[in-house]
């Protein structure tokens, strides 16, 4: 029997889209998941909290936190944003909670709720879901697509819609319909250094500005970074990897991170260690915490780096040394030289190419009655709740224009 719909894919984006079709009037939709179980990404997302979208409700500031799909995010998002996937949630019986950063959160703190809000929503709908049936070859016919998927299974479908977020069989079935692929880099992963004074600070969080150079091109970033066992994360380096996600995969992970430890500019640092020297001549330098915010190991681990004596005092300080101190404080400079592991969040960088994609619809330009959605197309976001949203939206988007096109 001929599907109106079959949806490759049972995450994020293929129950949201499967929802939105069947409640838009459909008759009938199928989602062919590969595996056992549907929605695996939603249940571990979020450390099992499922951080599902963002408070970030202006557009124009929602899609800075997208490095790639930016400018395609800008119309999708007038249509069904942060406000609407947050509305949509609530109007289905989850209940969420925004914490302090934006991030929002089921109340329950809980990724299952999420997926059974969405599991209980497509069996209300009457869609069907197959599990253990991943899609192997597709097939244009007349009337639209035949689908054969493992144990010999055949599926007929009117329309098709590809939501496999970054698992690579996706990109190889929407090849095999003509698609191009920008070649998928990871994204939102901590920096690696061999720098030895840090070891100790293993562990310290603290805002910072930072500013990371990948052959003479220039990332800034500005927020809180952790100081790990081999080298950086944080939310402020997790978002520099994703804007530079491509650059350095090209690199080779090779790149030079500056650091401001105070978040001060040098005249400011300057008058504050001189002001600090001056009441405090006798006191040892290594002993000191000149600026509230910088944990002590910090300070000694940049003093180490200096390599200045443990028993040198403040009075005897000299000039220059203060001026080493002060660039070693504000502009202090790392060398990168891997990428480390991912943080609690990863997604792939690259995929279906935008400029194949009708925004409007979420339909192929190259294959009528075909349509993408999800991590699978080349959009990701930084951490926070925004790679699901996209996900929501293009699902969304996709769902409702099949069910109208009918
Ligand atoms: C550990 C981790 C934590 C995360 N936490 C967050 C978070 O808190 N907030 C956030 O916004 N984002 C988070 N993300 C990112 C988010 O999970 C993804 O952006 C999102 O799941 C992508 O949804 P999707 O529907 O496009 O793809 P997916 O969720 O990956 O779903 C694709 C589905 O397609 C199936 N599939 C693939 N190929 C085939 C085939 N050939 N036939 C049939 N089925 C197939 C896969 O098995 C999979 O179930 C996290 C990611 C990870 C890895």
């Amino acid at each position: 029997m001929i599907s109106d719909l079959v949806i490759i894919g049972g995450g994020a984006a293929g129950f949201m889209g499967a929802i939105t079709a069947m409640s838009n009037g459909l008759r009938s939709v199928v989602i062919l998941e590969g595996t056992s179980k549907v929605l695996e990404k939603v249940r571990i997302s979020g450390g099992g909290r499922c951080n599902i979208t963002n408070s970030c409700w202006e557009i124009s500031n929602l899609v800075n936190n997208y490095p790639r799909g930016e400018k395609q995010l800008i119309g999708l998002f007038n249509r069904f944003s942060t406000t609407e996937a947050f509305d949509w949630f609530q109007r289905k019986g989850l209940n969420l909670k925004v914490e302090k950063d934006g991030r929002v959160f089921p109340s329950s703190d809980s990724s299952e709720d999420v997926i059974k809000c969405l599991t209980d929503l497509a069996k209300k709908y009457g869609v069907k879901v197959f599990t253990n049936s991943h899609v192997k070859q597709i097939s244009i016919t007349k009337e639209g697509f035949n689908l054969l998927a493992k144990g010999s299974n055949f599926f007929v479908a009117k329309n098709l819609l590809i939501c496999t977020g970054g698992h690579p069989s996706g990109r190889r079935l929407a090849k095999s319909l003509g698609h191009s692929i920008i070649p998928p880099v990871p994204s939102l992963f901590s920096f690696s250094t061999s720098e030895d004074s840090l070891k100790s600070c293993s562990g310290i969080t603290l805002d910072v500005q930072t500013k990371l150079i990948v052959n003479k091109k220039k990332y800034s970033g500005a927020g809180s970074i952790l100081i790990t066992h081999k080298g950086f994360s944080g939310p402020v380096i997790l978002r520099l990897s994703a804007f530079s996600a491509r650059y350095l995969h090209d690199n080779k992970y090779n790149g030079e991170l500056k650091i401001n430890w105070l978040c001060m500019n040098e005249s400011e640092a300057r008058s504050k260690l001189n002001l600090y020297k001056t009441k405090n001549g006798k006191k040892l330098v290594f002993n000191s915490k000149p600026f509230n915010n910088l944990p002590r190991s910090l300070w000694k681990s940049l003093l180490f780096s200096l390599k200045l004596e443990s028993k040198l005092k403040w009075a005897d300080i000299t000039k220059l040394q203060i001026e080493a101190l002060i660039k070693c404080l504000i502009m202090k400079s790392y060398l990168i030289n891997n990428r480390g592991p991912y943080g609690e969040e990863f997604v792939t960088a690259g995929g279906i190419s935008l400029k194949e994609i009708n925004f409007k619809t979420m339909e192929s330009k190259i294959c009528k009655g075909l349509y993408f959605a999800g991590e699978l197309l080349d959009i990701d976001g930084i951490t926070g709740g925004f790679n699901f949203q996209h996900c929501w939206t293009t699902g969304w988007v996709a769902g409702k224009s099949i069910a109208l096109n009918q």
